[in-house]
C-alpha cells in the first residue's frame, strides 16, 4: 500500500518538522536536513555534514509545509 505523495522526495511530517535535500554550496555534496515548518519565514546558519562549513538556509514554508529553501555560503 502506497499513499499518494505530492512531493517526490521523501518528505516527512511530523510535529512540523520536514526534511529536505540541500546542496552545500561550498562542495556541493547534497545531503538532509530538517526544517521547523511551523515558522514561516527563517533564516539560519548550518554547517555541512560534509565539509563543515557554514551554510546560510532561507526557509519559507506555509506553515505546514516546506515552500521554498535557498542556501548560500555564509561569506559572499
Ligand atoms: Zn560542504
Amino acid at each position: 500500500m502506497s499513499a499518494t505523495k505530492w512531493f517526490s522526495a521523501d518528505y516527512e511530517n511530523m510535529n512540523g518538522l520536514q526534511s529536505t535535500q540541500i546542496q552545500c554550496p561550498y562542495c556541493w555534496e547534497t545531503f538532509e536536513t530538517t526544517v521547523d515548518c511551523s515558522v514561516p519565514e527563517q533564516t539560519y546558519t548550518e554547517d555541512c555534514y560534509v565539509c563543515c562549513r557554514p551554510i546560510v538556509l532561507q526557509v519559507v514554508t506555509d506553515g505546514e509545509n516546506i515552500v521554498c529553501v535557498q542556501v548560500s555560503a555564509e561569506n559572499q
